[in-house]
């Protein structure tokens, strides 16, 4: 069963070794490990609903409470801390686009707000609930999950919007494609959901983003549907897709989205190599991405992620050999985990591991094969379990992310990692900062910083206010070196006061336009994208 505090099944648990649990001793001093709030308690205090009895509309406390929240880290220590948001007055889980409508009819003529609800895996706030003023209702597409129609001709699937990762792939292998697109949400988050925050996916390199995937679909606006049929490409004006991609529940209630899929890979496999170093390494995958060989994955840690990661990894005898042996190969302090994934037929494959393979060596990279690399795919959607054992043992953990172009993307991963340290310094809180790129192009780079920290004793709010510094320094660092708000988490009620430095006036005032086009009375998911909203609680 899915956790109601914490990531994941909860018969799924990852261990932290003795090497990771005293390298955060080393580094972070013991954690501070708090009683979790009751489940029970929580639902005791959720107020009265205040919508009428409806045959689609669940006004229970526990189905209101699992669609209060998503999983930032602000929603972590909600959960944990025994912090009760504002929660929707009921929840409508409709199984059809019909249905989707009835209730979109009714909310629009009683002005209640609307919530579209996917898989909950925003980290970025996107499902909070305004506080006070007018009835909420949040939309749970989870009904909406089967594939509706292949044309395998086109290469083009139609799924209900609702459809979380895993089911979407059962359903395209038994027909021998794939969508390709693997969040490391990928358990629980929907292809609704995907479209409607500009997701991208770990191997994005061979099969895009998903603005690269969504061909078109049908959302339902407080004011009709809008269609958008299908073509393999046009010249008819602005594209309508562009929308509905980022929309973040603002317009509407994304039905049904019909995207491109491609056959299975003949060949998949991921491979491991060590780079002397963060500026070599740099230049290597700049140099590797921009030569357009057909790879699936390019993922980059700078030297603290990587020893972060062989310190997680655990097995201290095989790691003190291939320390023996990088160093061996000149590649010892500052190296670089470069994880490389190729996923095509079997001769590209060769041929694109080859070739960059050779590019590589000629920037000082080690290849050490592909055994890391199978490890990295068996566990490659298990690594948000480890925020559960770390909370348990009394550390907090969050991530934020960005894309830059190349000039900016050393000097900005180094000012988002400097950053962290001075938001918790006043805390007298350590912090470990670590990141990696995940994402790279020809022009730039997406940057994954992560961040580790002592959970303070006090309950929610000490906690509140060490994330709230720490996103308002990051956020500042990345304003001044004109990277994105996000590159793959979207906007959501936490990034919307920093979406103004990006859009400019003008583009603020046309996507308010936007959303009040479709929407008159704004009653699609207020305060998320634009700051908008409404009474909050906290
Ligand atoms: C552990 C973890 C790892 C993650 N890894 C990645 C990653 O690798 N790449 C990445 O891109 N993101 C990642 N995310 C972020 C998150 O998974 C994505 O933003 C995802 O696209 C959200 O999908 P969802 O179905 O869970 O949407 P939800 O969280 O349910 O909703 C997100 C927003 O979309 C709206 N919405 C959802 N469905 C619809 C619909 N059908 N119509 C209209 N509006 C809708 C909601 O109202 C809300 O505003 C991660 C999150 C977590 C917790």
């Amino acid at each position: 069963m899915r956790r109601w505090n914490g990531w994941g099944d909860d018969a799924t648990a990852m261990d932290l070794g003795a090497g990771a649990r005293a390298m955060l001793a080393e580094r972070l001093g013991p954690g501070h490990a708090a009683p979790d709030a009751r489940r029970d308690d929580l639902l005791a205090r959720i107020p009265p609903s205040r919508l009428p009895a409806h045959p689609l509309i669940d006004t229970a406390p526990h189905a209101r409470l699992a669609v209060a929240w998503g999983e930032s880290y602000a929603d972590w220590l909600r959960k944990r801390c025994g912090h009760l948001p504002p929660v929707p007055d009921g929840v409508a889980t409709p199984a059809s686009s019909e249905e989707v409508r009835a209730l979109l009819d009714l909310a629009h003529a009683q002005h209640w707000v609307v919530i579209p609800f996917g898989g909950g895996t925003s980290v970025a706030g996107h499902l909070d609930c305004p506080a006070g003023g007018r009835p909420v209702l949040s939309l749970h597409l989870g009904r909406m999950n089967q594939l509706l129609h292949l044309d395998a001709a086109s290469q083009l699937a139609t799924f209900g919007a609702g459809t979380p990762g895993p089911l979407l792939e059962a359903q395209l292998r038994a027909h021998g494609c794939t969508l390709g697109h693997f969040p490391q949400s990928f358990e629980y988050s929907t292809v609704g959901g995907w479209v409607v925050t500009r997701s991208s996916g770990q191997q994005s390199l061979r099969y895009g983003r998903i603005e690269q995937l969504f061909a078109g679909g049908r959302m339902e606006t407080p004011l009709g549907p809008l269609v958008l049929p299908t073509v393999p490409a046009a010249s008819a004006g602005p594209d309508l897709r562009e929308m509905v991609l980022g929309s973040e529940g603002r317009l509407g209630v994304l039905t049904e989205a019909t995207v491109r899929v491609a056959p299975l890979p003949g060949h998949e496999s991921f491979h491991a190599l060590f780079l002397p170093g963060w500026d070599a390494a740099e230049a290597a995958v700049r140099a590797l991405v921009q030569q357009r060989l057909p790879l699936s994955m390019l993922r980059l840690s700078n030297a603290i992620e990587t020893e972060t990661n062989l310190r997680l990894a655990g097995h201290a005898r095989q790691i003190a050999l291939l320390q023996r042996y990088l160093g061996w190969r000149g590649c010892s302090a500052g190296q670089c985990l470069l994880m490389l994934g190729v996923s095509a037929d079997p001769a590209t494959a060769r041929h694109a591991l080859r070739a960059a393979r050779g590019l590589l060596a000629r920037h000082g990279a080690v290849y050490i094969g592909a055994a890391l690399g199978r490890k990295w795919a068996a566990n490659r959607f298990r690594g948000p379990y480890l925020r559960n054992t770390l909370w348990e043992l009394g550390y907090s953990v969050d991530t934020i992310e960005t894309a830059v172009d190349w000039p900016q993307v050393t000097p900005l991963m180094q000012a988002m990692e400097q950053a962290a340290r001075d938001a918790f310094a006043p805390f007298g809180t350590p912090v470990h900062a670590f990141s990696h790129l995940s994402h790279l192009y020809p022009q730039g780079s997406s940057i994954y910083a992560q961040y580790v920290w002592p959970t303070a004793p006090g309950g929610f709010a000490p906690n509140f206010a060490r994330w709230q510094a720490l996103k308002r320094a990051v956020a500042a660092q990345i304003a001044a070196h004109g990277g994105t708000v996000s590159h793959q988490h979207g906007v959501g009620r936490d990034h919307a006061a920093h979406l103004a430095q990006e859009k400019g006036a003008l583009g603020m005032q046309a996507l308010a336009a936007l959303c009040r086009q479709f929407d008159p009375h704004g009653i699609m998911n207020p305060g998320k994208l634009l700051q908008d909203g409404g009474p909050w609680a906290d």
